[in-house]
């Protein structure tokens, strides 16, 4: 063939999945890098629907977490953010967003993005053998846990260094609820919508 055999070159697409209540410099920090580093052409942030690790925590409404990904994500024009998710209903898994995210996109290659802590908990996910053939995963650090492969098959998992920024949803949910600062943990337009929905007034 004219290409010499090589084929078409896919696209590259970065999956970032979340609970994202909120979304935070953490999150668009890893995604940004991870997206530089790998030469992704989009990420795709997808808020979760109702996530079956946290079924005994609160979680804020879809909705609110859709769209303060949104705002967050506007202004940078390779990122995304995907319902996919949230319009499924039900628990959230990850193998179904992958799926539904090829049928969207095609034939594109996935990176799916996860912080230190999440993939040291991948093989107590769902379909863990099938998400590894889908998806190639990486690994980013994230301060207060430990970064390692957690032994998935075949160099399925790339581990980087992003620039580390001591950042959780669970703390920026605590300080509004003490009536603490959370500019500059997350971008303005979040602070704003936050308090314009008085989200996480009521500690728990
Ligand atoms: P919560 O405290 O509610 O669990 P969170 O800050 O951990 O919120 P999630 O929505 O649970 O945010 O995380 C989505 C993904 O982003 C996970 O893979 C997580 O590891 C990663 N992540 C979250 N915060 C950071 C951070 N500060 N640095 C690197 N990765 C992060
Ligand atoms: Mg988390």
């Amino acid at each position: 063939t004219a290409d010499g055999g090589a084929g078409p070159v896919k696209k590259r697409l970065g999956v970032m999945g979340g609970t994202f209540d909120p979304i935070h410099h953490g999150h668009l920090v890893a995604a940004s890098e991870v997206a530089s580093l790998f030469h992704l052409d989009e990420v795709v942030f997808v808020p979760t629907g109702q996530p079956w690790q946290k079924e005994h925590q609160r979680v804020s409404p879809a909705e609110d977490r859709y769209l303060m990904t949104v705002i967050a994500t506007a202004s940078n024009p390779q990122f995304s953010v995907s319902r996919i998710d949230i319009d499924r209903g039900g628990r959230t898994y990850t193998l179904d967003t992958l799926r539904d995210l090829r049928a969207e996109y095609g034939d594109v290659d996935l990176f799916f993005i996860t912080g230190a802590d999440a993939l040291a908990q991948i093989f107590s996910w769902r379909d863990a053998q099938e998400l590894f053939s889908m998806a190639h995963f990486i690994g980013v650090t994230r301060p207060g846990h430990t970064l390692s492969d957690p032994g998935i098959p075949n160099g399925g998992v790339s581990l980087v260094e992003v620039p580390a920024l001591a950042i959780s949803s669970t703390e920026i949910r605590d300080r509004v609820a003490q009536g603490e600062p959370v500019w500059y943990l997350v971008p303005d337009g979040v602070v704003r919508y936050i308090n314009k929905r008085n989200l996480y007034r009521d500690a728990g």
